[in-house]
């Protein structure tokens, strides 16, 4: 994750110490608010003399992504007390409930297609972007993956979640939608922020329109034929104004979209190698008749068969679309 700049974070103190000062002048002996007004005035004090990020106790650098989900605090996670340890861990408990309450329920099927989906984050909560909805007769697929990891990427996660479902249900075009997104995400978030993303809308006739931002190619399996769908944009939210174009598929009964995140394919074993695409390829060649949560299941195993208890370094998501032989 890249950096944020001292006058980044000024700015973003500052503007919580008016809003603190707004809030004083309705509630002006609030002991809570003026805790935290001297805790902002300590952290700008921070950014001035150039010691802003790091621990008081050991002078090292804090967790980056603990400072941009909160800029306040002047810690290292080894040296909070046991008290502020078990906040955090509660915390991120709730956050990661939370997290899976968005994502989309297993077995979900529309108009003729059938769905399953993996999904684990490395830590207690994830930056993959997973979900499945269906607007009128369609079926709206996306798997992303935000820059960064832990918390900051999960609320980014959240924030992806929620433009989607209601971009789509404006029923724009598939572009449309891709580029609303990208300049909403593009506006709200820190510029080292972006996500990669497909996003593809599903019709009962079998035509599947796709967009590509930047994202690893879902495969399409069309019987012995595996195609990788590339990219046809660049990540989501890296400028304000992109541009995105889908493409058209036809998709015969049987056919199926695998859609997974870097997780996946960049997964390392203990000799530092890479799962990779290859094996992928064959994974999938060797699966592909099978339902999409038995192919889902064969191919975190072969993940897990790979790895053989290697570390598991970053959030995966896989996804599965199959067109039905017959429409219910
Ligand atoms: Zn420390």
């Amino acid at each position: 994750m890249a950096d944020i700049s001292n006058s980044q974070i000024r700015d973003q103190l500052l503007d919580r110490r008016s809003k603190l000062e707004d809030a004083l002048v309705s509630y002006p002996k609030d002991s809570q608010l003026l805790r935290l007004l001297d805790e902002v005035d300590a952290a700008v004090a921070r950014v001035n003399e150039g010691t802003f990020g790091l621990c008081e106790a050991c002078k090292e650098a804090i967790e980056p992504e603990r400072l941009i989900a909160d800029p306040l605090v002047h810690f290292c996670l080894d040296h909070m007390s046991p008290d502020q340890q078990r906040a955090l861990e509660l915390d991120l408990k709730m956050a990661s409930q939370i997290q899976n309450e968005l994502l989309p329920k297993h077995g979900f099927q529309v108009a003729g297609w059938e769905t399953a989906y993996y999904y684990e984050g490395a830590g207690p909560v994830s930056g993959d972007y997973c979900d499945l909805l269906s607007h009128g007769d369609d079926l709206y697929f996306t798997v992303g993956d935000v820059s960064g990891k832990g918390v900051a990427a999960s609320m980014l996660m959240a924030h992806l979640h929620a433009t989607f479902r209601t971009l789509v249900s404006l029923e724009l075009p598939l572009d449309q939608v891709m580029q609303r997104a990208s300049s909403m995400f593009c506006q709200s978030t820190l510029s080292s922020h972006f996500a990669t993303l497909v996003c593809g809308k599903a019709d009962s006739s079998g035509e599947v329109e796709i967009c590509n931002a930047g994202h690893n190619p879902p495969l399409l399996i069309q019987g012995t034929s595996i195609e990788e769908i590339h990219a046809t944009g660049l990540p989501l939210g890296m400028f304000c104004d992109e541009q995105f174009s889908a493409n058209t598929l036809r998709l015969a009964p049987g056919d199926t979209l695998l859609l997974y995140t870097d997780g996946l394919s960049e997964a390392q074993n203990t000799s530092g190698v890479e799962y990779g695409t290859e094996r992928l390829f064959e994974c999938v060649r060797t699966h592909r008749s099978l339902a999409p949560e038995n192919l889902i299941s064969l191919c975190v195993a072969d993940l897990e068969t790979f790895r053989s208890g290697g570390p598991k370094t970053d959030d995966l998501t896989l996804m599965v679309i199959k067109r039905l032989s017959r429409n219910p």
